[in-house]
C-alpha cells in the first residue's frame, strides 16, 4: 500500500543484448530457487528474445512467480516485417510482459510515440502486461523541458486504453541521462516530482483506475542508493540494468530495496 492506494512493490532487470539462452536459463533458476520474495512484491527479468522460449519453458515447469519479459515487439499482428516479434507470438511462448520505450529503442532505433501507443495497445489487446519506459534527454533537462517530454510521452503512448487492460500497465521513469554506461543516478527529490507529474498523467489518461497503476524508476540503481529510491514518494518499484545482471547484484539490489521500504504497508 503506497500513497493509500493498494500496489504491488515491482523489481526486475533488462538484460539488454546480453545472454545466451542457456546464461538466462542459469539465471532463472539460481534466481527462482533462492528468492525469498515478500507479500506485495513481485520479480522480473526481461531476456533477449532467443532466451525467451527456454526461460518461459522453465518457468512454465516450476513457477517461482517470476514475470518473464519480452524487450521489444511490433504492433502488427503479423506481415511484411522481417526481423520482427509480433504480440501474439509472445504470448504464445508464455512471456508475461513487453518492456516498450526503452530508451535506447527511442533513441537507437527511432521509435516514435505514435509507434510506442500502437505497440502498447496491440500488447495490452493480446493479454501481455506492459512496461512503459518514459525518460528526458539530457539535452532536454537542460532546455528545461524534462517535464514536458515526461508527460507527452506517457499521454501519447496511452492514448485509447481500454479500461480493462489497466491492470495490466506499469510505467518506468528513466531519465536518459541516467541509465547505461556514464549514466548518473538521479537526486531522489528529483524523482518524486516526475513521478507525481506521471501519476496525474495516468489519472488524466485513464480516470481513477489510473491510481492503480505502479511507476518504477530505473537509471544508474545499486545495492547503495536502491533503499532510497525506494522511498521515494510515489515510487513503486525498481527498473535496474546493470548492477542487476548477475544473480547476486539482482538479490543484493532487490534486499537493500526492500530494507528502504519503511514497512510492509509501503509495499
Ligand atoms: C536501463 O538501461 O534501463 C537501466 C536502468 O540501466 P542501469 O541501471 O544500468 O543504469
Amino acid at each position: 500500500m503506497r500513497d493509500g492506494t493498494p500496489r504491488p512493490f515491482l523489481f526486475g532487470t533488462n538484460f539488454k543484448m546480453h545472454q545466451t539462452p542457456a546464461e538466462s536459463m542459469g539465471f532463472y533458476r539460481e534466481l527462482a530457487t533462492a528468492s525469498l520474495v515478500p507479500e506485495g512484491c513481485r520479480l522480473f527479468m526481461i531476456p533477449p528474445f532467443t532466451s525467451l522460449a527456454a526461460v518461459t519453458d522453465l518457468a512454465r515447469r516450476d513457477p517461482a512467480g517470476i514475470w518473464i519479459g519480452a524487450q521489444n515487439m511490433h504492433w502488427a499482428e503479423r506481415g511484411a516485417y522481417t526481423g520482427e516479434i509480433s504480440a501474439a507470438m509472445l504470448v504464445a511462448l508464455g512471456v508475461d510482459l513487453v518492456l516498450l520505450g526503452h530508451a535506447e529503442r527511442r533513441g537507437l532505433f527511432h521509435e516514435t510515440d505514435a509507434d510506442l501507443n500502437k505497440k502498447v495497445l496491440a500488447a495490452l489487446s493480446a493479454g501481455l502486461r506492459v512496461l512503459l519506459c518514459v525518460g528526458e534527454t539530457a539535452e532536454e533537462r537542460a532546455f528545461g523541458v524534462g517535464s514536458e517530454t515526461v508527460a507527452r510521452q506517457v499521454k501519447i503512448a496511452l492514448d485509447g486504453i481500454e479500461p480493462a487492460a489497466i491492470p495490466m500497465l506499469q510505467v518506468a521513469y528513466e531519465p536518459v541521462w541516467s541509465i547505461g554506461e556514464g549514466g548518473v543516478p538521479a537526486h531522489p527529490e528529483d524523482v518524486a516530482p516526475l513521478a507525481a507529474l506521471i501519476r496525474a498523467n495516468l489519472l488524466d489518461r485513464l480516470g481513477r483506475t489510473g491510481a492503480t497503476v505502479p511507476v518504477l524508476y530505473g537509471g544508474s540503481v545499486n545495492p547503495d542508493n536502491a533503499g532510497t529510491f525506494a522511498s521515494v514518494e510515489g515510487i513503486d518499484g525498481l527498473f535496474v540494468g546493470r548492477a542487476a545482471w548477475t544473480v547476486e547484484g539482482y538479490r543484493e539490489t532487490l534486499k537493500a530495496a526492500l530494507t528502504g521500504l519503511k514497512s510492509p504497508r509501503d509495499m
